[in-house]
């Protein structure tokens, strides 16, 4: 008797042995790793931007059909203060909460926090960064840059160059100072680091056959800092471009990391632009497609992340005036961002009596609107989209961030743990866990 429990003692404690190696060799597996984040994104941009879409006869978001979901708390180190997206960014990327405005290290101590992009850097895995706004603004800052403030653009910028990371793409660079002369430090500063600076789409493919590392940017960017909203240039450098180019420039047997924000969702929401805001939640979903293109060839090892640093706006479905209907319809009317609208609405120069005859060449409401008259350009476009949006039964509660929880969706191994209430330092501790990367 006492043989044979030990025979079942060996024999489970091999069983036991072998349970715990495959679970490593699980664990180890995903190395290809696709991190979206949608700048502002609460679970109405998606849900209202999916309702649009389908009833304009388009298909929905992709990412709402993600196996996995957790709803995802935001909140800095600050505990009085709503996040941003320095802090917000830090806690994705590094899995450590830090002050408002804070990118990368804390404030306070001066500790610097090493991001995930980093660490895969250090593994020898390639890493991409894409971004709808520049390339130094928080968001993919928070993946290579340490700085106490988000707004040391310039540093930034030196830091960017200095990651060595393989891919950037997106709208350019901010600059603080003399634009001109700081944009040719810049691209001098890539260039000698081996990257290929490139302005033009045109030339995007070329370069990523031939190039050893690249900075990509449209040639509209290198003026602005930014890549015009989607609803105001259909034709324009998408996400889905650069992801596409990325993905082809990434790809190798040793692993990538790629993070693609909307940054420009957040902006959007920003000035409470509901049309803007769909069209740039789009735009990401696009780009989220290309990814998942990817993920269907290597649905083993690959993983796809796509969270939102904090809402903005305090979007709401529903609206008071307008009690339980809602008139989905009326947005389609609106074809250019309240941005480009009060450009065009000072550009005429009009006088206040003609402002409400004007819009109506990029908006076609078809039914009068209840509008104040402004002699401000701005202030009347406000009220005017206010106004169409509400009559939607749409609206907002803020101009700025909001604390609410925003949700996190997730697709490939391991990604069943996303589920519940998460905190928004979890993902970087997923990756970390589901990688195998070493610090
Ligand atoms: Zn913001």
């Amino acid at each position: 008797m006492r043989r044979v429990i030990a025979y079942l003692t060996v024999a489970f404690v091999l069983l036991l042995g072998m349970t715990s190696c495959q679970e490593q060799n699980q664990q180890h597996k995903v190395k290809y790793v696709f991190l979206f984040i949608g700048d502002g994104m609460g679970l109405n941009h998606a849900y209202i931007s999916d309702v649009y879409l389908k009833y304009q006869g388009q298909e929905g978001l992709s990412f709402l059909e993600f196996p996995h979901l957790a709803l995802t708390t935001t909140n800095c180190a600050d505990t009085s203060k709503i996040t941003d997206s320095g802090a917000g960014g830090t806690a994705i990327s590094t899995g450590r909460k830090t002050q408002f405005q804070a990118i990368g290290m804390n404030r306070n101590t001066g500790e610097k926090y090493k991001s995930i992009a980093e660490i895969a850097r250090d593994n020898g895995w390639k890493v991409g960064l894409i971004t709808s706004v520049g390339l130094n603004h928080a968001t993919p800052a928070a993946f290579y840059a340490h700085v106490s403030w988000r707004n040391m653009y310039n540093v930034i910028s030196q830091q960017m160059w200095r990651s060595g990371f393989d891919f950037f793409g997106g709208g350019g660079i901010i600059t603080r100072g003399n634009r001109d002369s700081m944009l040719s430090v810049v691209w001098d500063s890539l260039r000698a680091r081996d990257y290929d600076v490139v302005f033009n789409k045109e030339n995007f493919d070329k370069a990523v056959k031939s190039a050893k590392k690249i900075f990509m940017t449209d040639t509209a960017s290198l003026e602005k800092d930014n890549i015009y909203y989607m609803i105001d240039s259909l034709s324009r450098v998408s996400l889905a471009d650069f992801t596409r180019e990325a993905i082809k420039f990434l790809d190798n047997p040793d692993g990538f990391f790629l993070m693609v924000e909307g940054g420009k969702i957040d902006w959007a929401a920003h000035t409470n632009d509901v049309a803007t805001m769909v069209y740039e939640t789009l735009d990401f979903d696009r780009a989220i497609r290309e990814a998942l293109k990817f993920y269907k060839q290597h649905p083993d090892e690959t993983v796809i992340i796509v969270t939102a640093d904090h809402e903005t706006g305090g979007l709401s479905y529903g609206y008071n005036a307008t009690h339980y209907d809602t008139y989905f319809y009326r947005l389609a009317a609106q074809h250019r961002s309240k941005h480009f609208l009060a450009q065009y609405l000072q550009k005429q120069g009009a006088e206040t009596y003609a402002f409400n005859s004007l819009i109506q060449k990029y908006v076609k409401a078809g039914f009068e609107l209840p509008v104040t008259p402004s002699t401000r350009p701005a202030a009347f476009v406000h009220r005017y989209i206010d106004s169409l949006q509400h009559s939607a039964g749409i609206s907002w509660t803020t101009h700025s961030h909001t604390g609410t929880m925003i949700p996190t969706y997730a697709i490939g191994p391991g990604t069943e743990a996303y589920h519940g209430v998460i905190d928004n330092t979890f993902t970087f501790n997923f990756l970390y866990r589901q990688t195998g990367l070493k610090k």
